[in-house]
């Protein structure tokens, strides 16, 4: 039997569509290879009574343990800001006790605690080479998929292939000298270079979170 023209427009909608997730601030479709990139993953939590709200918890590490329906946004401040005015009631279908700044908090911990594993990761699998010499050694040699710096290290920042990495587009500054000196088992380093492309992709997204939601927003009226 053939399918009416409706049902053929249908099917070719849903395959479409089949594994797309939308903003709810700007309901822009995101397929499905770019949502681990583009979007932050939103758990809404529903009312413990019926004069409770819906409430907010941010899932950017994928640890969801299932309770509540999802919800998702872009990377983006006006995306945020769009879903708590709308999109997220609309997407509970109810009540929402959501604030951007408590939300873009949530995203920003996350994302340095990821920082923080993704180094650690690295460091186990043999893939960080810390310090100036080593960091210098991997510059050169074009094995170095990331710099990062800490940002008291004034030194570091001198350093020739820290210069080098600044003009490829590789240098980042984060964290400072005690912190990843830790992560090194180090009271402290200056620099530290990343050698596997695939954690230096995922930093760079973890970086770029802490870099877009960090900071005041504008709230006029307040
Ligand atoms: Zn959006």
């Amino acid at each position: 039997m053939e399918m009416a023209m409706s049902d053929v427009r249908r099917e070719s909608k849903r395959a479409r569509h089949a594994g797309t997730r939308s903003c709810v601030g700007c309901l822009e479709r995101v397929p499905r290879e770019a949502i681990a990139r583009e979007l932050v993953h939103l758990v809404l939590v529903p009312p413990v009574s019926d004069d409770a709200s819906t409430t907010v918890v941010v899932d950017t590490l994928g640890r969801s343990t299932g309770v509540g329906r999802g919800a998702w946004i872009h990377a983006r401040r006006d995306c945020l800001e769009k879903a708590v005015k709308k999109g997220l009631a609309r997407s509970a279908k109810g009540r929402v006790s959501a604030d951007e700044v408590a939300i873009a908090a949530q995203i920003v911990t996350q994302a340095e605690r990821r920082v923080e594993g993704l180094l650690q990761s690295a460091r186990r699998a043999g893939a960080l080479a810390f310090g100036g010499t080593p960091v210098t050694e991997a510059v050169s040699a074009g094995n170095a998929a990331m710099v990062l710096v800490a940002t008291d290290a004034a030194s570091a920042a001198k350093l020739a292939a820290v210069r080098t990495a600044q003009r490829e587009g590789l240098a980042v500054g984060w964290g400072d000298k005690s912190r990843l000196g830790a992560i090194a088992g180090r009271s402290e380093v200056g620099v530290t270079a990343i050698l596997d492309p695939g954690i230096a992709d995922a930093l760079r997204h973890a970086l770029g979170l802490i870099e877009t939601f960090s900071g005041g927003f504008s709230r006029p009226g307040r």
